[in-house]
């Protein structure tokens, strides 16, 4: 299997407080892996050391072997890595339409192309397609800022799928979203999962939705990681339960 991201005991310290600790994994491709952890144990700011947005203290990320450690966001979007941020990134003046198609300046068009075939017609099209495949279509003309939090959140996930990427990572994704929306985040996850093989790392409380989705989970505490594993295996973890249950 090929390994897609590595992380190597990566640090980020602020000061006194160590967000980050210490942290190592990896991810295959095609995997969807989950990262969990009660709130304030250093999800985010691990993401942001992964993909350009802060400097770790220590540690090294590797993508395909070579290091990206330092790599600004945009350089990381040409290598094919994409992201959604927790707190929402949607340009709240822009059209559904306008916000994907803002999305799409960057991509290099491979995942796109094998998603709706090829690139013939510029990037409104593209953007009408992920429109249509994220089921938006009755939002397309909206404005962002108008849609409900969950609406806004799916056209966030949509939009780091605009940028063709290979791997995507997904700060909470699911947060405040409801059911249904949920169900139908999950399916195009899982969709663009296992038709184009593409690779996530999902942040996520929901432990419903991290346990349908994910092939195997890490579990982090304090800025380490507490535990890795099947999703059942770590539910079933009695650390994992009191990192959950003991504060
Ligand atoms: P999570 O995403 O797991 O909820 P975060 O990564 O957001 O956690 O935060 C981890 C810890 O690092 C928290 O204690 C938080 O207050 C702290 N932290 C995050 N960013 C900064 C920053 N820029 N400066 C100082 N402390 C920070
Ligand atoms: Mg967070």
């Amino acid at each position: 299997m090929t390994r897609v991201l590595e992380v190597n005991s990566v640090k980020k310290h602020f000061g006194g407080v160590k967000a980050v600790d210490g942290v190592s994994f990896h991810v295959d491709e095609g995997e969807i892996l989950g990262l969990i952890g009660p709130n304030g144990c250093g999800k985010s700011t691990l993401f942001n050391c992964i993909l350009g947005q802060l400097t770790p203290t220590e540690g090294t990320v590797t993508l395909d072997g070579k290091p990206i450690t330092g790599l600004y966001p945009a350089q990381l979007n040409r290598l094919g890595v994409s992201r959604t941020f927790q707190l929402l990134q949607v340009f709240p003046n822009l059209s559904v339409r306008e916000n994907l198609i803002l999305a799409g300046q960057e991509h290099k068009g491979t995942m796109l192309q094998r998603l709706f075939g090829p690139r013939d017609a510029g990037l409104t099209v593209d953007a009408d397609r992920m429109i249509a495949f994220f089921k938006l279509e009755h939002l397309a003309d909206q404005k962002a800022g108008g849609l409900s939090y969950g609406q806004q959140k799916l056209l966030d996930a949509a939009m780091a799928f605009m940028a063709g990427p290979r791997l995507v990572l997904l700060d909470e994704p699911a947060g405040g979203v409801n059911l249904t929306m949920l169900e139908n985040l999950k399916e195009r996850l899982q969709a663009i999962n296992r038709e184009l093989g593409a690779t996530f790392v999902v942040i996520e409380h929901n432990m419903d939705f991290v346990m349908s989705l994910c092939s195997r989970v890490v579990v982090m505490a304090e800025g380490k990681v507490l535990a890795e594993g099947t999703p059942a295996a770590v539910r079933a973890n009695p650390a994992v339960i009191e990192a959950y249950l003991g504060h």
